[in-house]
């Protein structure tokens, strides 16, 4: 059986199914005559709950480092704390209660006390409390703790969606695919999957509820599609295409140390989007000159606490010295479908419309200050620039800097170092910005336009939501306007660039296109740098803007693709 999704990530993976669906527990509450039987329940499930998480820490020491391991400590604290297991048997002894409900009304009950603590490190172990207690109630209703840290063969994730934190901890060795019920090509599985250069296939429906595990499968990324119990014909048909797609990577990577230039020699900037510093490497493997997008947020939402200067120093120190080109930082983007568990925010009607990246930064002034200062500080070692996210127009490119100033005006009394001319940009995912970039542009040194939120906001269509997928278009040619409208406004100014570090800006079908209307840099995931690579050092300059200006007349993105699958094939361009 075929199904068919949204093609997140290339490449093909034929291995067996891991389900990975988070069960409930469903929690009675029944009165126990047994005491002694629910007492030793409860007692097995403890020593199974700390037995599985010593193994869980072991392997996250050695695979990801000790900081990394460290939340893992925290949960075995809790299990340990005489607190949590004391009350739970009291619940038992005392009251009589069966095992899960006892441990159902000590976990809820001891979460709600640290969530209700001023200090926010306190806060955040009501979430450490609650990942505990479900580790216990699972194992004392013999639920299997669906564990990914630790797989003993290779196997096709396949999940509802996965969280930043099951992607943490998933056994990067032996996970060769993911295939999902929701998600888009620019969700953050989609982006996790590029740059772990893992096939994906998301917005499968219920592809959890279809297939089972350990079931043989084909996942096809780039193609979009999933194959469940392929047939001796269809195995050997994706095996020779996994064969040629893997020759293929193969070759774009000799392309490796070769510049991002055109046959007539128009050179642009081809770098890398990252999350983490661990991100690093994929960008250098596959020729990336430095980062156009670091999505700092990660450091946030991978965090139980708020990341403090000298930890965020670290990691932006780590990958300023990794390159010699530009890494531009972008200070945090939170709210809209990120949310930080300590950092309380209102519910709101439409968060991608609310108090998102810099309308919070914003507001929450020592939040904003510390991570400016620790960029800052970090700017000595490379070349750092500082981006602001979500900007809407020029008064908020003033009141960003103006904090930045003041951010710079105490270092220069502690007397710390930094890079006094770093270069200050926005990034261009809000039409009214793109639409007024002649405005802003006399404030900043670059732009990056994100065409992931330009698209949502400018077409009116949720990024996340597949109902509407079929109208989210980068090639439209209402977006085609608007980067041409950025780009020719900061080339207006000499010392202004732009680049691109939404998805659009590694779409084969879209590189011609950037190409010809002058965009300076290009930042996707890393593995997409070899092909736009091959792309660029495939045409002359003069073509590439030949296809923009008939791009620019055509009245579908539809069209505009034709144009461009055209173009490609004259090229000899194989898109795989
Ligand atoms: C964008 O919106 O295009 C972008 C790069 O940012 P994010 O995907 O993190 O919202
Ligand atoms: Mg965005």
């Amino acid at each position: 059986m075929l199904i068919k999704g949204i093609s997140a990530s290339p490449g093909i993976a034929i291995h067996k199914a891991f389900l990975y669906v988070k069960e409930e527990v469903e929690v009675l509450s029944t009165l126990v005559e047994d005491v002694e039987k629910e007492i030793k329940r409860l007692e097995d499930a403890l020593a199974a709950s700390k037995e599985q998480l010593e193994s869980i820490k072991e392997k996250a020491v050695a695979e990801l480092g000790p900081e990394e391991a460290e939340i893992f400590e925290a949960h075995i604290m809790v299990l340990e704390d005489p607190e949590f297991a004391t009350s739970m048997l009291a619940e038992i002894q005392e009251n009589k209660y069966n095992a899960e409900f006892a441990v159902q009304t000590v976990t809820e009950r001891l979460k709600q006390i640290f969530e209700m603590m001023d200090d926010d490190y306190f806060k955040a172990r009501a979430a450490d409390i609650q990942d505990v207690g479900t580790r216990v109630l699972n194992n004392v209703a013999g639920i299997e703790n669906v564990d990914i840290s630790s797989l003993d063969e290779d196997v096709i994730i396949i999940a509802e969606d996965l969280a930043p934190s099951d992607t943490a901890q998933m056994d990067k060795n032996h996970v060769k695919g993911f295939a999902t019920d929701i998600g888009s090509r620019t969700s953050h599985t989609a982006i996790m999957a590029r740059s772990l250069e893992i096939p994906a296939v998301l917005g499968l429906g219920n592809i959890t509820s279809t297939v089972k595990n350990g079931e043989p499968l084909i996942l096809d990324g780039q193609a979009g599609i999933v194959i469940l119990n392929p047939t001796e014909e269809e195995l050997a048909e994706y095996q020779e295409k996994k064969t040629a797609y893997e020759s293929y990577v193969q070759e774009l990577a000799t392309l490796k140390e070769q510049p991002g230039e055109t046959l007539d020699g128009h050179r642009v900037e081809l770098v890398g989007n990252i999350g983490s510093p661990n991100d690093v490497e994929g960008v250098l493997r596959n020729g990336g000159e430095g980062v156009g997008l670091y999505r700092t947020e990660f450091l946030y939402m991978d965090s139980d606490t708020m990341p403090d200067e000298e930890t965020q120093r670290i990691a932006y120190e780590k990958v300023l010295e990794s390159f010699e080109g530009n890494v531009i930082i972008r200070t945090l983007d939170i709210g809209g479908d990120k949310k930080l568990p300590y950092l309380p925010l209102e519910e709101e009607l439409n968060p991608f419309l609310g108090l998102r990246a810099i309308r919070l930064c914003l507001k929450e002034t020592d939040m904003f200050k510390t991570q400016l200062r620790a960029i800052l500080r970090a700017s000595v070692k490379g070349n750092a620039h500082i981006m602001f996210p979500m900007i809407s127009g020029v008064t908020e490119v003033i009141l960003a800097k103006s904090v930045l100033k003041e951010v710079m005006t105490e270092l220069d009394a502690e007397g710390i170092d930094y890079d006094r001319d770093i270069k200050v940009g926005i990034m261009v995912e809000i039409p009214s910005a793109a639409v007024t970039a002649d405005i802003i542009a006399p404030e900043v040194d670059f732009f990056s336009i994100g065409t992931n939120d330009l698209c949502q906001y400018t077409l009116a269509v949720d990024r996340m939501n597949q109902q509407v997928s079929y109208l989210y278009d980068p090639l439209h040619p209402a977006i085609l306007r608007l980067i041409k409208n950025v780009i020719d406004a900061s080339h207006a100014h000499a010392d202004i660039f732009t680049g691109m570090c939404g998805e659009m800006a590694g779409d084969p079908l879209a590189v011609p296109i950037l190409l010809g209307l002058g965009l300076d840099e290009f930042s996707m995931s890393a593995s997409s740098i070899p092909l736009a690579k091959k792309i660029m050092r495939s045409m002359r300059f003069e073509e590439a803007q030949k296809l923009a200006e008939e791009a620019l007349h055509l009245a579908t993105g539809e069209e505009v693709k034709e144009l461009v699958r055209k173009k490609l094939d004259a090229l000899d361009i194989v898109v795989m």
